[in-house]
Formats: structure tokens, C-alpha cells, sequence
């Protein structure tokens, strides 16, 4: 726990009114006028904490969006919206829902597993994880009229040619290339079954 002082949003430490001018003036000494939003402005600039605005109970940085607990809850609600197919650590890579790992061998997830679950390597273990199939992501074409920008008259600079052909040779190898330069969590949650 650091000794920063917690000031919470509705509290009378982010913002009081004073004069003058007649107004809110935040903890931080910002003076933020009598519009409709300057109280909330004023305790914002003073806060350093507010209520999770989602379950309005847990405390959290002014900053975040909602509270950890909060943030597992919606993605646990996601991951079981999703479709299930069966999986049978046939199909590589998979990931966790939440994106933050991702598996591209049956060793990589029981490493995950052996440090982080504390749990023996098994079809049990697994099924606890919450696993989506990957989409793949490929190298994006470009497009050359992006290049064609406008001058002062307002005629269009063409690409040098050298450049031109570069950019149609850039975006041919991109279309023949099928290997993927990076991966995203997929949209079917994986119901692990034990090997045959
Ligand atoms: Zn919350």
C-alpha cells in the first residue's frame, strides 16, 4: 500500500467553492468558474480516486474505467457468450479470452499452467482456462492514392515511379503471403476435450 493520500471524487477534499471569483475551486488550487460542469471538473482535477462507476461500491484510480473485479466479471459475461466448439489440442495458436497470452504448442500451455494455476498439466487444468481460437492478422496492403496528397494549386503530387511500382510490389507480396504477422483473440470459446 503506498502513503499516497486517497481523495475521492464526491469527497469534500477534491473540491470546495470559494471566491473569489464565486466558484469551484479543486484540491489541486485550479479554479473552474460556475458553468453546469464545473463541479465535476473541479472534482476531477482534485480527486486522485473515484467509485467503480459500474458496481459503485469498490474505490479505484481516477483514471481507470471500472474496478478489477468489475472488468472480470464483463470479461467472463463475453467469454460465455461465445460460441463453443470442441477443441482437442488440435488447432494452433489459442489464447487466453482476455488476449494476454497466447499458446502456440501444447508445451507453452502447460508452462503457463505449471506457473501460473499452480495445478499438475491435465485436461482438467486446461479446461479452467478460459481459451478462445485465434484469428489471424495479416500485413495490411497500402494504398498508393494514400501517397497522392494534394500540393499548394491543388494538383495531386503523384508517386515517383520508382516508389509507385514499390508500393504494387509491397502489396502483391502481401496478397501471396499466407503467414500471418500476428494473431487476435477469435470469437468461439473452447470446450476442451480429453485425447482419445
Ligand atoms: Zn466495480
Amino acid at each position: 500500500m503506498s502513503d499516497e493520500k486517497i481523495v475521492l471524487y464526491d469527497s469534500d477534499q477534491a473540491a470546495h467553492r470559494g471566491v473569489p471569483p464565486e466558484g469551484w475551486i479543486s484540491a489541486r488550487g485550479n479554479w473552474f468558474g460556475n458553468m453546469p460542469h464545473s463541479e465535476d471538473m473541479a472534482r476531477s482535477d482534485g480527486c486522485t480516486h473515484k467509485k467503480c462507476p459500474v458496481c459503485k461500491e469498490n474505490v479505484i484510480e481516477k483514471n481507470r474505467w471500472q474496478c478489477s473485479e468489475c472488468s472480470a466479471k464483463r470479461i467472463d459475461e463475453s467469454f460465455q457468450s461465445l460460441e463453443e466448439v470442441e477443441w482437442c489440442f488440435d488447432s494452433w495458436p489459442v489464447c487466453l479470452c482476455n488476449g494476454e497470452h497466447y499458446f502456440f504448442d501444447e508445451d507453452e500451455l502447460e508452462f503457463y499452467i505449471e506457473h501460473h494455476m499452480e495445478l499438475g498439466y491435465d485436461c482438467f487444468a486446461v479446461a479452467g482456462l478460459d481459451l478462445v481460437n485465434c484469428k489471424p492478422i495479416f500485413a495490411p496492403e497500402l494504398d498508393e492514392d494514400h501517397f497522392e496528397l494534394p500540393d499548394e494549386d491543388g494538383d495531386l503530387n503523384r508517386l515517383p515511379s520508382p516508389i509507385y511500382e514499390a508500393v504494387l510490389q509491397y502489396n502483391k507480396a502481401v496478397r501471396e503471403c499466407e503467414e500471418p504477422t500476428s494473431w487476435m483473440p477469435g470469437n468461439k470459446r473452447l470446450k476442451v476435450k480429453a485425447r482419445p
